[in-house]
């Protein structure tokens, strides 16, 4: 049987990130993937036209059916779109004894929003304590923590402020930082700390890249890599699905997991 990865996220009709991202990653890398969605968005490769969110019923049905049955070795999260639904994930995650992977997703990279301003103070509160391993992106990090990442040492203080909500690994994702050649992340647990480096691609189809780290992260888990290993596959991973991002549509394309 494959490792069995659940990703708990919202769907792109584009097919670029989200669940389709997650379980096309899944696929690449060998696992089981699964699905709770949370919600539907009408979206391309422009932008997301429109988003609508599922009861959490639907969410806590879900998430029984897979956990109940089938069972899971490592959970990711992404979209969460509203505070109710935000908490609900946290309290069926609370219960897990898989390794769970957040990606604290907020805006999308045409600036639509995700995630309603009115659910952060539940992600700072009650998802960040349930996580295994925290991926905000500097965006997210400055809404999350108030921390303004201008250069590599400020990463640190990034990862403190996520830490100290309670995830007991914070990936600080440096990629827009203005680093010249190189993409750096930042891998920390507090005691532990690994700076990821990779090279930086000019390729502006990127679309689905947050998505498909932490998915890969979550993978790498759920085969019982340890944390500093899962993360360094995937940002490999991630690195090669981004060198390989294409056109589609007339706007922003997705990276891709065939290559
Ligand atoms: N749409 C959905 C459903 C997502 O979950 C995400 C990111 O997590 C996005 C869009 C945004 O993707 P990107 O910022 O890579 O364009």
């Amino acid at each position: 049987m494959p490792p069995l990865v659940l990703t708990v996220a919202g769907s792109d009709s584009g097919g670029g990130a989200g669940i389709q991202a997650d379980l096309k990653t899944m696929l690449a890398l060998g696992v089981h993937g699964m699905s709770v969605l949370t919600a539907v968005t009408a979206q391309n490769s422009r932008g997301v036209q429109g988003a609508w969110e599922l009861p959490e019923e639907a969410v806590r049905a879900q998430y029984r059916a897979v956990v109940d049955d089938i069972g899971v070795q490592a959970v990711k999260t992404g979209m969460l779109a509203s505070a109710a639904l935000v908490e609900t994930v946290a309290e069926l995650l609370a219960g897990t004894p898989a390794p769970v992977v957040v990606d604290p997703v907020g805006v999308s990279k045409h600036g639509d929003s995700l995630l309603a301003a009115s659910a952060l103070e539940s992600v700072r509160t009650k998802l960040l304590p349930v996580a295994t391993v925290a991926t905000p992106n500097l965006d997210e990090v400055a809404q999350l923590t108030g921390v303004h990442v201008v250069y590599e040492s400020d990463m640190r203080v990034a990862a403190e402020a996520i830490l100290a909500y309670g995830a007991r690994w914070a990936l600080i994702k440096g990629g827009h930082l203005p680093t010249g050649q190189e993409a750096v992340d930042l891998l920390t647990d507090g005691t532990e700390e690994h700076w990821l480096r990779a090279p930086r691609h000019d390729n502006r189809h990127t679309h689905g890249t947050g998505c498909t780290l932490a998915s890969a992260v979550a993978s790498g888990l759920a085969k019982g890599l340890a944390v500093p290993e899962a993360v360094r596959e995937a940002k490999e991973y991630v690195t090669g699905a981004i060198a390989a991002g294409f056109a589609l549509g007339s706007g922003i394309g997705p990276v891709d997991h065939g290559w």
